[in-house]
């Protein structure tokens, strides 16, 4: 087959199908926290792949790992385990409250993994009444049709049938909603630790704690969505750590590869041991590759220095977006936790958060939104300080473009 055709955006409307809308830019390479196009435009990534490359582009020790066990053996399927799949469990395992691990590709499958877990687990423990499920609107848990319904936003999940059952959702920050729906019959409360895709929503520790106080008092498993949270972004190894509440199970994906697909959900040996052998699986699931990818990441992100690292580039963060917000007056305010960064737009300029992100790539800078109302940033967590800098001169560039419009 010829090689011969113009490989540009006018193929993807050709030959891919249209559940996205990309960018017109098109990268072929990057270093650390700087990418490139096809015209070699230089553009900063203030995005990170959707706070996946948490060490930005082609990290050394993530293309070393990589490279290494690509020159060893890529897969085995779950008929035999595999060295990097045991050493990363091992290696969750140690950091977190999590005494088992199940390797998944994605945050979706992670979470859809975790719920079989709790519905299989209540129906073992308490019998088959206790099947509800209480998550929160705004959540997102990924796109497959279980997580999907989970997830706080009905438009994402209707238009595809009769969905899964016994799914509610209460007001996320609002203890009365969920007392108002949870009862014997809960299986689990599924919550993200912080909403990411909802809009950087943080929860207040009364909220949190008496989630947790809840789910004790009605027999129900405390299921936390760290996807997007986990592996350093808000600056702790996991979000739960600093809430000083700690789930019955947690999901972990995106940031676990650094860039590479693999998720995993995190339990107790006393929870996990409800999936029985042959309960459920995943033939790509904790294949090597990944696996070694994923070590070489966890190594890196759960050094203390780095983590300690994410705070203070936080604030660089904090700190150019409210220079900015004093001379345009564009953001009501800046949220978050760590690198997972909120600026909320003025009244002045609801739903525009997207024409933001478009001014910002043509200056060269990458962000990304949360919703209509809110710019994103989800940098590496090794982001150099000059490309804050940069990134950050050329965001005021697009701000102040739009500011003038
Ligand atoms: C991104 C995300 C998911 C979905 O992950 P995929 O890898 O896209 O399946 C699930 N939960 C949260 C909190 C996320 O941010």
């Amino acid at each position: 087959m010829s090689n011969h055709f113009p490989v540009d955006r006018a193929l993807f409307d050709d030959v891919m199908v249209p559940n996205y809308a990309p960018s017109s830019v098109i990268p072929v390479r990057g270093q650390g926290s700087r990418v490139w196009d096809q015209q070699d435009r230089e553009f900063i990534d203030f995005a990170g792949g959707i706070a996946v490359n948490c060490l930005g582009h082609c990290h050394p020790a993530l293309v070393s790992a990589l490279k290494e066990q690509g020159e060893k053996i890529w897969h085995l399927s779950n008929v035999m385990t595999n060295e990097p799949a045991l050493r990363l469990a091992k290696k969750l395992v140690d950091r977190t409250f999590a005494e088992k691990v199940y390797f998944a590709n994605s945050g979706a499958e992670s979470n859809e993994a975790a719920l079989k877990l709790a519905r299989r687990w209540a129906l073992d423990v308490h019998g088959e009444d206790k099947t509800q499920i209480i998550a929160f609107k705004q959540g997102f848990h990924g796109r497959t049709f279980f997580t999907v319904t989970v997830g706080g936003q009905a438009a994402y999940s209707d238009g595809f049938g009769p969905k899964p059952g016994d799914v509610v959702h209460a007001e996320y920050n609002n203890l009365e909603s969920v007392k108002a729906l949870i009862s014997d019959k809960t299986c689990a409360i599924v919550m993200e630790p912080l909403q990411g895709e909802g809009g950087i929503v943080s929860p207040t520790k009364e909220f949190v704690e008496g989630v947790r106080e809840l789910c004790d008092q009605h027999n129900a498993l405390l299921v936390f969505d760290e996807v997007q949270t986990g592996v350093g972004r808000t600056g702790e190894l996991y979000a739960y750590m600093g809430l000083g509440v700690t789930p019955d199970i947690m999901t972990t994906a995106k940031a676990l590869g650094g860039g590479f697909p693999i998720g995993a959900m995190l339990t107790t040996t006393e929870i996990a041991k409800h999936l029985k052998i042959g309960t459920h699986g995943s033939t790509y699931g904790g294949n090597p590759l990944a696996c070694a990818v994923g070590e070489a990441a966890f190594d890196v992100v759960s050094d203390p220095e780095v983590l300690a690292g994410v705070s203070k580039k936080a604030q660089l963060y904090i700190d150019g977006l409210n220079a900015i917000n004093e001379k345009y007056k564009v953001f009501s305010e800046i949220r978050g936790k760590g690198l997972l960064i909120g600026a909320v737009l003025t009244q002045d300029y609801q739903g525009k958060a997207k024409d933001f992100l478009n001014a910002a790539m043509a200056e060269g800078v990458m962000t990304l939104v949360a919703g209509a109302n809110i710019v994103r940033f989800a940098p590496s967590l090794v982001i150099p300080d000059e490309d804050i800098a940069e990134g950050m001169a050329r965001f005021e560039k697009a701000v102040a473009k739009l500011a003038q419009a």
